[in-house]
């Protein structure tokens, strides 16, 4: 074999591993150039143009309305009257807009295809109690309100787009419903977001939900919890003469011991939290009832059944112990059960979801880099049933969620809702004039 020949083939070798280690690079690179040329095709649409052009000479517009929704108190099933001010904002936009028998604004853009439906959404509701003071003060140009960026920020948003689609006369092919839904914070348990999917579930092909300021993250990954609450009752008595007697107390402190040396794995993450306790009437007195509250999350449903579990046996077993260790059981024993006070379950929207792809590709458009993020939101409802949905923020920036320092600061809106509405245009589509 000549040397020529030897360097031909060892040429050849290299050119195989050259084709062999760029070829699957160039696939993926074409498969991405085909979403960003959709995503392109989008931001050249003239309609989409139009609409992404009415933000910038309506921020101020957009202020006033934030500020304006967030001056209405709207605690845990209390969201009606700033409701009906959502739905002044969505009729002006042109839309059909009801609401349900839970208490959901739902305005409608028809599409040419009506059999599907996207929702945007936006909660109402805020976690602060009846008499909270939710004036908007101005400092520069922060807004300053509790309440003001969670969830201010998303009604905002959601009337700005409504808006925005109306003034371009965009007609979607997927149906939108632009939704302020109730009930997401705490003790709401996500009711509103129930009965908005119960009620489209068939149709429903993908659910955006608006909270709060910022563009920096994506939430596909639904954090699964519940919220139980441990009882404990009994007879009762005076501490001194009755003592012996089966102590409430006594029975909830010794289930609680075993319950907190539950081993819980690292990953799946999985938490918990003794966050209330209370019972009793005075120091002299043997209580006849004792409560506790636990706080339960996982990255996995199953970890949170094993615990719910967990704690149910740690409570038999404390009672359990209380009475055999009580030397008077004549006057009754104890009762005690574990109420289920709410529950999100989780779920996780596929990687390769459209929906995912949509928001991937307004973030080239607007610029921006979105980080996943796992939480507990609206989202939880339509993921835990398989409906691709994501949570996102609306833009600008706020800080002190759920405090009473709450800001909100709209430098960069307009990027968000850009974000926001392509996102949205992305997964239900512009409708081609002549189909219309
Ligand atoms: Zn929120």
């Amino acid at each position: 074999m000549n040397r020529t020949r030897a360097r031909s083939r060892e040429v050849k070798r290299v050119l195989v591993w050259v084709i062999l280690f760029v070829m699957p690079v160039r696939s993926s690179l074409a498969r991405h150039a085909t979403r960003s040329a959709s995503a392109g095709q989008l931001s050249e649409n003239a309609q989409v143009r139009a609409a992404l052009a009415w933000f910038a000479p309506n921020l101020n517009w957009i202020n006033e309305q934030q500020a304006r929704l967030t001056e209405i108190p709207a605690p845990a099933f209390q969201e009606g009257e700033r409701a009906a001010a959502v739905k002044t904002l969505l009729s002006a936009a042109g839309l059909n807009v009801e609401v349900d028998a839970t208490g959901n604004v739902i305005g409608e853009l028809r599409g040419t295809n009506e059999k599907e439906i996207v929702v945007l959404s936006a909660h109402l509701d805020t976690v602060f109690p009846e008499g909270t003071d939710v004036k908007v003060r101005h400092e520069g140009n922060r807004m300053l309100a509790p309440g003001i960026s969670d969830n201010g920020t998303g009604l905002a948003a959601l009337a700005a787009i409504a808006r925005a689609l109306h003034e371009a006369q965009i007609k979607p092919q997927r149906t939108i419903l632009f939704v302020a839904d109730v009930g997401e914070e705490g003790e709401g348990n996500l009711r509103g977001m129930r009965a908005l999917v119960d009620a489209y579930r068939s149709r429903l092909k993908a659910v955006v939900v608006l909270d709060g300021a910022g563009t920096d993250h994506v939430t596909t990954i639904a954090l699964a919890s519940r919220r139980l609450e441990v009882i404990i009752s009994g007879p009762g008595g005076h501490s001194w003469s009755d003592f012996g007697l089966p102590n409430p107390i006594n029975a909830l402190v010794r289930g609680s011991v075993r319950f907190i040396n539950t081993k819980v794995p690292a990953s799946p993450r999985t938490t918990f939290n003794l966050g209330q306790i209370e019972g009793g009437t005075s120091i002299n007195s043997i209580p006849y009832e004792a409560r506790l509250k636990v706080d339960v999350r996982s990255e996995s449903e199953s970890e949170l059944t094993r615990l719910e579990s967990a704690l149910r046996e740690c409570m038999a077993a404390g009672v359990r112990d209380e009475m055999e260790s009580s030397r008077d059981r004549s006057r009754g024993k104890l009762e005690w059960k574990v109420q289920l006070l709410g529950s999100r379950p989780g779920g996780e929207l596929a990687a390769e979801s459209p929906l995912l792809g949509a928001l991937r590709a307004a973030d080239v458009i607007v610029e921006n880099e979105s980080r996943i993020e796992r939480s507990s939101t609206d989202a939880n409802i339509p993921l835990s049933l398989g409906i691709d949905a994501i949570s996102i923020g609306a833009g600008g920036n706020g800080g002190g969620a759920h405090s009473l320092h709450e800001w909100y600061d709209p430098a960069g809106r307009e990027m968000g809702l850009k974000r926001a509405l392509l996102t949205l245009l992305g997964i239900a589509e512009v409708a081609p004039e002549k189909t219309r």
